[in-house]
Formats: C-alpha cells, structure tokens, sequence
C-alpha cells in the first residue's frame, strides 16, 4: 500500500509505503536474524507487515505526520490480518529520526544487521550516501506485535506524553 498525506490546500505532505511480507522475504530476513544469534525469531509462520520509506516533505517535518503515518500503516496492516510489523531502519550513524518515531508506536529493537544492503561482488550496487561505495551500513530490525495495537489509544498515548 502507498499512502499519501496532503496539506489543507492538496498538497503533498508525506508518502509512506507498507506492505505484507511474502513467504520468501520472511524466510530470508528469519534466516538473517538466526545468524546473528536472534533465537526464534518468529518471522515465518507469522503473517507480518511490513513498513518502508516514509518520507515527510521538509517544511512539513516536526509536526507528527511522520507518527501519524506509522499508526495508520499499522492500522490497516492490522486489518489485513497480520500479527505484527517490522522495520528495517537505516543505520545513518547521525540522527535516528525515524527509529524515534517508530519507537514512540511501540516498535522495539530486535537485532542489527550488519552490511544488510550489500549487494554480492560483481552485482550493480547502489549509491549510499554515507558509504560513498559499497553499502555497509546497518539495518535495524525493530519489530511491534499488532495483538495489543489500538489505533485510537496509541494516538491517546502519545498525546498525553506530549
Ligand atoms: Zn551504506
């Protein structure tokens, strides 16, 4: 699913990305998970959501969007009948924005992933930024069950810790 967030005037605000892991994507990341020592992971046999980029536009930052983006991909995720949702954060070594919004939702830290993105030799790789080469950078596995998730009293949560 995309999801798209706009102003008051139509304008594009924020898009954010969720989807439902296939069979193969869990079985690679469970195994991913294992060889860090992550034991039983319950990635397979768990029908789980899982969240991609969010990206608020820039004069639109600080506002919570970002938050409110993550309550509602986990909302309908939950309606689509999964049982939990990860992420895999980027690492960037300097500010953790999004590791912060995802864990005032609830999301915890499962395991790191080293050198996640790299690509295997002779493959076409990707520029990172921080890398300026090959990716060696992190991911951050962080996980939330969606048994104990309420859309309306996450929100109320996290407006009376304001
Ligand atoms: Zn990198």
């Amino acid at each position: 699913m995309v999801l798209f967030a706009t102003d008051d005037q139509g304008r594009l605000v924020d898009t954010s990305t969720a989807y439902v892991m296939t069979e193969v994507e869990k079985a690679e990341l469970e195994q991913k998970l294992v060889d860090t020592g992550v034991v039983r992971p319950n990635v397979v046999g768990t029908r789980m959501g899982l969240l991609k980029s969010s990206a608020v536009v820039p004069r639109h930052r600080g506002q919570g969007i970002g938050l409110r983006m993550v309550i509602e991909r986990l909302a309908r995720l939950q309606r689509l009948g999964c049982a939990a949702a990860v992420v895999l954060a980027w690492d960037s070594g300097g500010r953790h924005s999004s590791l912060g919004v995802l864990e005032a939702a609830g999301f915890q830290r499962v395991a790191e992933l080293p050198e996640y993105w790299r690509e295997p030799e002779g493959a076409e790789t990707f520029d990172c930024v921080k890398c300026e080469g090959p990716c060696e950078c992190t991911a951050i596995v962080i996980r939330r069950s969606l048994y104990d998730f309420t859309p309306e009293e996450t929100v109320a949560e996290l407006s009376h810790t304001r």
